[in-house]
């Protein structure tokens, strides 16, 4: 079997099958290879204000109405009640101490709550893997992508002319020539091994390993911590991070009652608690659960639903993200680590930046040019950098929950300034804004200082510094944040709880280069209280022959695959 496609794109977790579908929209004759079958486990679920974001601007522009409806929790539930979600109304920490309960308090408790989102209908979402990223790859289909799953590609040819795949599906060999290659195939990916793309690990800080699985009946920190001071949303609909001695452990509920839940292991950490237990996954987050009462609580009773895993090393990272017939996909370039959940933002934006690249290419080459893949590379590497130096910056403070709670300040305003800058400004140029302050003048040499800052107080062994250093920092990091810091954060007065202040917002104005009347006729379109948009798909030479093609969703999900995307 020889095929023939414009574009081939290998790996069909979300980011695959929405970019292969918006090219499809777009005219482009497009297959979608992937080696296992859907619907099949994935990890990485917790969606944000940018991710939710970057889906509704390829809602509108390449008129993909279910992605503007899976964009919040309410409308969500109205138009695909039949997907698993959860309801994220913003991101919760709490700083336990091994053999300790979390201690109440009160408002000076070691716990903070960001809102990303006004209330329950406007909120973030996790995703469940297994049905989003089915729904995205029927829809893909659906737009006349050919979907090829159960494939194993073997190898790659890459000359002047056309990328030649090679591999096996249903016993017979396969071959397919392919106009440009992108490789959405995660870590230790297709073309990574194929090209033996050199490793960038070593110019990176995040080291962490990873015990994980989804969990039934979890119990609540509400339940568990009942007398703890209300905060601006219910602390447990949310992304809930524990913060420990040893890292840090993600909890995210869905609405049908599964909670995913890992920890995240520094190898200091994953030395102290037993390297040896990590043979074993479930002796090791036993082991965990012991050490930390109150986590202990919360999962004891909590059946996994499919055996507990054990990553020893999730990061990765490659110095090459494009060639002149192929790019790579963020998460088949570099992963640092989950701690604010920047990989489906960070995907969906790679994917808006390819879409907009072949559009550009839908009526000449047919090929991004040269310029625009330098410039995709570009952006890959510098922010998977930036990723990772808050991220590192973050784990150094977990030594003391005051330096984390200012470390954390620095994500936040970074995102909410890119959020109310982006929806008040409009989608024009959006795609290609760094991501997480690379490019800005102001906050994008910060997360580098603040990794030295934290490493001297730190002396890069965990120590949690003395009360005036920790002060000093919060203070400097308060500072650094200022001119881009539209939700009043890092405020003393807060106690750590920050609601969606949006008279902080408005008094602000001028931060973001509006009057205060501008701010307040933008209002309605930060409150995602606009006119729903029009869905209309963009017309190219290429694409009339396929407008009009009738969307199918909603069919019944089978029982799960036991594949995973993890490396
Ligand atoms: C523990 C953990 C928690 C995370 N939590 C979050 C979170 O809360 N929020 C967040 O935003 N991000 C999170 N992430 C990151 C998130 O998982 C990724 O950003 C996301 O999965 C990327 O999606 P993708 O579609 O690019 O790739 P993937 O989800 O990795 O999908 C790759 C697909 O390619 C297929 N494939 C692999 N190799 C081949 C091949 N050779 N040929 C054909 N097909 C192939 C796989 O089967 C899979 O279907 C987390 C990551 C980890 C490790």
């Amino acid at each position: 079997m020889t095929r023939s496609c414009e574009v081939a794109i290998v790996g069909s977790g979300f980011a695959g099958s929405l970019l292969a579908r918006v090219l499809a929209v777009l005219g482009y004759d497009v297959m979608l290879i992937e080696r296992g079958t859907h619907p099949r486990f994935a990890i990485g679920e917790s969606t944000t204000p940018l991710a939710n974001l970057s889906l509704e601007r390829l809602a509108v522009r390449y008129g993909l109405s279910d992605c503007y409806q899976l964009a919040t929790h309410g409308r969500w539930l109205t138009h695909f009640p039949e997907l698993r979600r959860g309801l994220k109304r913003g991101f919760t920490y709490y700083r336990h101490h091994p053999g300790e309960r979390f201690a109440d308090r009160g408002a000076e408790s070691e716990r903070l709550l960001v809102a990303a989102s006004p209330d329950d209908a406007l909120s973030d979402t996790h995703w469940m893997r297994a049905d989003v990223d089915h729904h995205f790859v029927r829809q893909a289909e659906a737009a006349g992508v050919e979907y090829l799953d159960g494939t194993a590609l073997t190898s790659v040819e890459l000359g002047p002319g056309p990328a030649r795949l090679s591999g096996r599906r249903e016993g017979r060999a396969i071959a397919i020539e392919a106009g440009f290659v992108i490789d959405a195939s995660g870590p230790g990916g297709f073309l990574a091994r194929q090209l033996a793309l050199p490793s960038g690990l070593d110019r990176t800080h995040t080291r962490s390993a990873l015990v994980f699985s989804h969990f039934d009946d979890a119990r609540l920190m509400a339940d568990e911590m009942s007398t703890l001071p209300a905060g601006p949303y219910p602390d447990d609909w949310a992304a809930v991070h524990h913060l420990i001695d040893e890292g840090w452990m993600y909890s995210l509920r869905f609405d049908e009652g599964t909670t995913s839940a890992g920890f995240l292991l520094t190898p200091r950490g994953l030395a102290s608690i037993g390297e040896a237990s990590a043979g074993d996954p479930t002796l090791l987050w036993r082991a965990l659960l012991d050490r930390y009462p109150t986590i202990g609580r919360l999962f004891t009773d909590a059946p996994p639903t499919m055996p507990i895993g054990f990553v020893p090393r999730v990061q990765h990272r490659l110095t090459r993200g494009v060639g002149a017939r192929w790019a790579l996909m963020p998460h088949a370039y570099a992963f640092v680590d989950p701690l604010f959940s920047t990989g489906i933002a960070w995907g969906l934006r790679a994917v808006e930046r390819l879409a907009l690249a072949f559009e550009q290419a839908a009526d000449g080459d047919r090929r991004p040019d040269a310029r625009t893949l330098a410039r995709y590379d570009a952006a890959l590497g510098a922010e998977a950098d930036q990723i990772d130096l808050v991220v590192a910056g973050a784990y150094e403070a977990v030594a003391h929950f005051d330096l984390f709670a200012a470390q954390a300040m620095l994500y936040f305003a970074t995102v909410s300034f890119a959020e109310a800058s982006q929806r008040l400004g409009g989608a024009d140029g959006a795609a290609w804004k760094g991501f997480l302050g690379v490019g800005d003048t102001v906050l994008g040499p910060v997360p580098r200082e603040s990794l030295e800052r934290l490493r001297r107080i730190t002396r890069g062994e965990g120590s949690a510094g003395a009360p005036a250093e920790r002060a000093a920092f919060g203070e400097w990091i308060a500072a650094a944040i200022a001119p881009r810091n539209v939700a009043g954060l890092a405020d003393p007065a807060r106690h750590n709880m920050y609601p969606v202040d949006l008279d902080v917002l408005v008094d602000r104005h001028a931060l973001l280069g509006l009057t205060r009347e501008q701010l307040v006729r933008g209002l309605p379109a930060l409150r995602g209280l606009g006119p729903e948009p029009t869905f209309v798909p963009p017309v190219t030479r290429a694409n009339e022959r396929r407008t009009g093609v009738a969307t199918q969703v909603g069919a019944p999900l089978p029982e799960r695959a036991p594949a995973t995307n993890l490396p």
